[in-house]
């Protein structure tokens, strides 16, 4: 029997967290490359906070998913089978490969890899969109200066991870915050922040005021909910927010019970002549070169460290996706479909 594809559709549509049977497992005949198309094979998948947003019916800043769709995602592939003149079997390749094992391409928005520069895995991640986020919104939005002290959370993760290392290499004080002491030992000793508190722990507030004893000049906004709290009173004037994500409220159903913060938010805004810039990074690739010159020299020369979280088998794609919104990646996460020829 011929080998089959594997996809990864979209059965119905979460209420808050999503579970198990909000997808569905199809299998469908290996597509063929038509005239001017190419096979790819996908050998990693990324998976993303975002794409919890595209599960949604409402508008999300991704352009959501229909029920019975594919689950849209970007990956690493080789190419099998090439009717394109730009690309021939065995180039390795990044792209929207989407939730599955293999997909069909003419070349639009496909990069090609070279595996002797970087492992290729790294496209999707430090050598990819999470940390040319991580990259833009720090550097352009967050400005930081020698001296000052920038705050991120979910500081083990493939984003909070470059930002605080990128600070540390701007002279920055890097004070990370995560969800477990083994992530906070990682992000502390292999990354090389000062500091990194759990905020989970009953005493977070105490001890983040005391991590920042000159206050807070750029928080680098990854999850919201009561971490951007704790940090509000902490912040200087003319802090910087760069608003990358609010991963602590993606599963929510409705407001927060609670006292409405927004007016305490606003008039800290104001008194301090704060900025928050909310951005999407896909307005922003034409940073892309200027990233991979730079991110490429520090990650070759150890100055930026990773580290990826890899799930093995397509199988397993939504139970690592359903984790990655609770803390339970640890490192930019990555389903591995096939087997990768080019790690030894
Ligand atoms: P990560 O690799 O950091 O994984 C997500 C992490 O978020 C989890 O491991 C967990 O870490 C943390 N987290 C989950 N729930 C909560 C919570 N309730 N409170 C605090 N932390 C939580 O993901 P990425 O680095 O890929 O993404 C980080 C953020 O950047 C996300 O918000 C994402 O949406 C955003 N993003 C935005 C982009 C843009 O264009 N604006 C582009 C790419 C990413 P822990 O165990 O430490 O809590």
């Amino acid at each position: 029997m011929s080998e089959m594809n594997k996809q990864w559709l979209l059965k119905s549509r979460p209420v808050g967290e999503p579970t198990p049977e909000n997808f569905e497992l199809a299998e469908t005949p290996v597509p063929e490359p038509g005239e001017g198309e190419f096979l790819m094979k996908t050998i990693y998948m990324s998976l993303d906070p975002y794409m919890r947003g595209r599960m949604d019916a409402g508008k999300s800043y991704s352009a959501r998913a229909e029920l019975g769709d594919v689950m849209l995602g970007s990956g690493v592939a080789v190419v099998t089978k090439s009717n394109n003149s730009g690309f021939k079997e065995g180039d390795y390749v990044m792209g929207m490969t989407k939730w599955q094992a293999y997909s069909v391409s003419d070349g639009t928005g496909i990069m090609k890899l070279d595996p002797s520069l970087a492992p290729i895995s790294t496209a999707v991640g430090v050598l990819g969109m999470p940390s040319l986020t991580a990259y833009f919104g720090l550097l352009d939005i967050g400005q930081p200066k020698e001296g000052e002290t920038v705050v991120v959370a979910a500081a083990s993760g493939a984003v909070g991870s470059v930002v605080g290392q990128i600070a540390k290499i701007k002279g920055c004080r890097a004070v990370g915050i995560a969800g477990s002491k083994e992530k906070c030992d990682y992000v502390e000793q292999e990354l090389g922040f000062d500091i990194c508190l759990n905020y989970k722990d009953a005493d977070f507030a105490d001890k983040l005021k005391e991590a920042c004893p000159d206050g807070i000049d750029i928080y680098y906004e990854n999850v919201g909910g009561m971490v951007f709290e704790t940090v509000l009173p902490l912040l200087n004037d003319f802090a910087r927010i760069p608003l990358c994500g609010r991963i602590a409220n993606y599963n929510m159903t409705g407001h927060p019970e609670g006292p409405d913060m927004l007016p305490a938010f606003m008039g800290q805004m104001l008194v301090k002549r704060m900025t928050l810039r909310g951005f999407i990074i896909s307005d922003h690739y034409h940073k892309l070169p200027e990233f991979l010159r730079e991110m490429g020299g520090w990650v070759s020369s150890g100055q930026v460290k990773y580290r990826e979280d890899i799930v093995k088998g397509i199988e397993n794609a939504p139970e690592a996706f359903i984790g990655l919104l609770k803390g339970a990646n640890f490192g930019k996460l990555l389903v591995q479909v096939s087997e990768d020829p080019t790690r030894k």
